[in-house]
């Protein structure tokens, strides 16, 4: 026998193996969960399968697996370690990642819809989480009581990926810091545990999970610090599509000098929907959480400076305001992210900016085409807190822009066109920027990447953060249980 032919006959016979794997491990759960477990074929599993911002993740797993408490995820994990099946986590969906939290064929996804409780503390300083709950409903419960969470801007995305994922970063980070959101994490170790990371217990598990992803353990609860502020002035604005040096200026400005004023925050996207026009629209989101109508720290955003030509600011709660959007994109809209980094500069912006619609201009004729470049100022006070954190951000790494590009198009067979002109387009960006010295910047934010930035994510936490991560995982995860059989998502391990 060749040896190409003995290979084949060993990938075959793993893949028998494996499929008897997960078969086993499906009527495992369905036998003791009957009720917790879908297959496909039912409405159900449709459900958890789609329900993610970008049909790249409509993976198809053997079975779906929801919990509706801790022991349930205790249970689920023990079957997948005894049937050695693969696993796929998922809490809101949002990470436009394949396989960062769903699975094919080949294992089981657990689907965290189940887990929605959401409990406000007596004296209203924290809030306990189901790791189920996305950001628009929180913020809803939140407004009763008067209080909000450091949470993200927009989108129906999930509390607990979020905090994985390093951050939250929204419109309160440039008063309270990003990723400071959770006080503690429930969660299930490898082994089947239920432990609490927090500052006093477990506090090594506590770092490494904000910003370290699905690595550690599976979590089932967050405790949230609340934040005294019952509503804000919220815009969702744009400038019409002839402002590109004065937005721009506009944009670092803040990034310099918004520290200022840290009850005011924007996030600027500009945005090409070249079916409705050839033109880029410059929009945004203003948010100011003082007294008064009046938004002090935004006024490079207002008129006479930069006026605004549709919509308006007013008095909301971000409960209202975040719950008025229909997230869903259309059913099958595919989807990716991509982080970019510069100095807080007019000029790196602009190169950044130019040369990102220059070079996706020959996708107009792709169906459902359309995109967003975001561009985020940032403070030291954004990246100063928490002090020491994972992802070694500090209030040396600003003032800076963060971007994040957001394409969606309608069809797969439009991936491999789609993903290489922003491959070539992002090579051109950065070769740009470190000509002129203006970036890119060492922090990437695992929230918002492209799966093809994945192996530069961990690294850039720098060599003293990683080894530590690393150190955490062998404690906590001795037998690589969420390396080898969660294979989505950034590994730290493989970093
Ligand atoms: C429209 C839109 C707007 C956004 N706006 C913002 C914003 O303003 N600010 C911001 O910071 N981010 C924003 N994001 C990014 C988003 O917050 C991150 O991608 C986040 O990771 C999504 O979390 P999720 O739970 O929805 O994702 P999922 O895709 O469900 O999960 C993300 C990762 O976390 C892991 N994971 C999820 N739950 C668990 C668990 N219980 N235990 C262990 N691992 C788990 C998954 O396995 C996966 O690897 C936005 C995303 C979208 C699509």
């Amino acid at each position: 026998m060749s040896l190409q032919a003995s290979f084949m006959g060993l990938a075959a016979l793993l893949t028998v193996v494996s499929s008897a794997a997960v078969n086993d491990g499906c009527n495992a759960l369905a036998s003791s969960h009957p009720d917790k477990t879908f297959f496909p074929g039912s409405e159900r599993y449709k459900f958890e399968n789609e329900f993610s911002w970008t049909s790249t993740t409509y993976l198809g797993p053997s079975c779906i697996f929801a919990p509706q408490g801790a022991e349930d995820v205790q249970f689920a994990l023990q079957t997948f370690r005894e049937h050695q099946v693969q696993f796929g986590i998922r809490c809101g969906g949002a990470m436009p990642i394949d396989n960062a939290a769903n699975i094919g064929p080949e294992g089981i996804m657990m689907a965290m819809t189940n887990l929605t409780s959401m409990a406000i503390s007596d004296d209203t300083e924290t809030v306990t989480i189901g790791a189920g709950i996305t950001w628009p409903p929180l913020y809803a419960y939140l407004d009763e009581f008067g209080v909000t969470a450091n949470g993200i801007r927009s989108g129906n995305g999930g509390v607990v990926g979020a905090i994985l994922g390093g951050g939250p970063f929204g419109f309160m980070a440039y008063e309270y810091g990003m990723s400071n959101a959770a006080r503690s994490l429930e969660c299930v170790l490898a082994d089947g545990t239920l432990v609490t990371a927090s500052a006093k217990e477990h506090p090594d598990l506590f770092w490494a999970l904000v910003g370290g992803g699905n690595n550690y353990c599976i979590v089932t609860k967050a405790v949230l610090n609340t934040i005294p502020i019952s509503s804000a002035l919220i815009g969702t604005v744009s400038w019409g599509s002839n402002v590109t040096d004065q937005y721009i200026k506009s944009v670092e400005q803040f990034a310099l000098h918004g520290a200022e004023h840290p009850k005011a925050s924007f996030e600027g996207q500009t945005r090409w929907v070249p079916s409705r026009s050839p033109d880029i629209s410059f929009d945004g989101y203003l948010w100011y959480s003082g007294e008064g109508d009046v938004p002090i720290g935004l006024e490079n955003f207002t008129a006479p400076i930069l006026p605004i030509t549709r919509g308006n600011i007013s008095r909301t709660t971000i409960g209202q305001w975040s719950n008025e959007f229909n997230y869903a994109p259309p059913l099958g809209t595919r989807a990716i992210f991509h982080w970019l980094t510069s100095n807080a500069n007019a000029t790196a912006a602009r190169i950044a900016f130019d040369t990102y619609y220059e070079s996706i201009a020959s996708l107009a004729d792709v169906e459902g085409f359309s995109t967003a470049f975001s561009m985020l100022p940032i403070t030291p006070i954004v990246t100063g807190a928490p002090r020491g954190n994972a992802m070694s951000l500090g209030e040396d790494d600003s003032p800076a822009i963060w971007y994040v590009e957001s394409p969606l198009w309608s069809n797969p067979e439009d991936d491999e066109r789609v993903l290489r002109v922003h491959s070539e387009a992002n090579e051109k960006i950065r070769a740009k920027l470190s000509a002129a010295g203006l970036g890119p910047l060492p922090f990437m934010y695992l929230s918002d990447i492209q799966k093809s930035q994945i192996p530069e994510t961990f690294p850039a936490y720098g060599a003293r953060n990683l080894r530590k991560m690393k150190a955490v995982r062998d404690k906590y995860d001795p037998d690589r249980v969420f390396t080898e059989l969660v294979p989505g998502g950034a590994k730290i391990a493989l970093a």
